[in-house]
């Protein structure tokens, strides 16, 4: 009895730090486990079957019209801007794979029913009706996977974050990665947190505060080390966006 007492009193000591822990998140996925393929396939599905949270990846809308999930603008030549899906699907990663659509993408995020997933709008410079239509063409194709609740999108261009946040699912949050817009403003233009930078919120540590007093999430990038994560984690933060998400 006595023994039952003493692990129903450790767990209920353990248990609110852990229900506080922030929630982890793959950047670009779990590719260390997909042969260093970042933004593949395989690296989504990697982040599931490790047990990660969330999944993170960069989409782009290509000149006709199709959404492609890459980091870089230009990546072995092909340009997301600018080349046809065509030579685009032609490039393979590191595994192997060819550079996936976004709709390939959720294809397979259907197989992980639990796994969430943070959507990277990336910044256009072909111009903000581009932008716009990207915004507009993921907010459709998030609605026709079913994945809008557990979904959530990031940006650096705030015209593409309150594009999304008009046309797009309700139930997806989202978060600006600029850095350099203060809690109370996010507030007020209707977006759901802030998504930034280490440094960023090192250089504003107050600003983890504001957020939560104003009933607003924060996400911090890219925090690979375990005492960089355990010092965020102390600082308050909801999320971990991380290239080592197992560590
Ligand atoms: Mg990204």
């Amino acid at each position: 009895m006595k023994k039952l007492l003493a692990i129903i009193i450790t767990l209920l000591a353990i248990l609110p730090a852990w229900a506080d822990s922030p929630k982890i998140v793959a950047h670009r996925g779990y590719w260390k486990a997909a042969s260093g393929a970042q933004n593949s396939i395989e690296a989504l599905a990697k982040a599931d079957t490790a047990g990660i949270w969330g999944a993170e990846f960069d989409v782009w809308l290509t000149p006709d019209d199709v959404l492609v999930v890459n980091h870089n603008r230009v990546f072995k030549g092909v340009n997301m801007e600018t080349s046809p899906i065509d030579s685009i699907l032609a490039v393979t990663l590191a595994n192997g794979e060819t550079l996936p659509t976004l709709e390939a993408y959720l294809q397979e995020a259907q197989r992980h029913p639990d796994l969430h997933l943070v959507l990277e709008l990336k910044p256009m410079v072909s111009g903000i009706e581009r932008e716009d239509e990207a915004a507009r063409r993921v907010a459709e194709m998030i609605e026709a996977y079913g994945v809008a609740d557990r979904t959530d999108i990031i940006s650096f261009s705030i015209n593409m974050c309150l594009t999304f946040k008009k046309v797009g699912p309700k139930q997806c949050e989202v978060y600006y990665l600029g850095g350099n817009i203060a809690p109370k403003e996010i507030k007020r233009l209707c977006l759901d947190g802030i998504d930034y930078n280490g440094g960023d919120l090192d250089a504003h540590p107050d600003w983890i505060q504001q957020a939560h007093d104003l009933g607003l999430k924060v996400n911090v990038w890219t925090i690979d080390k375990p005492e960089s994560k355990r010092r965020y984690t102390d600082m308050g933060v909801d999320f971990i966006t991380t290239n080592t998400p197992t560590e």
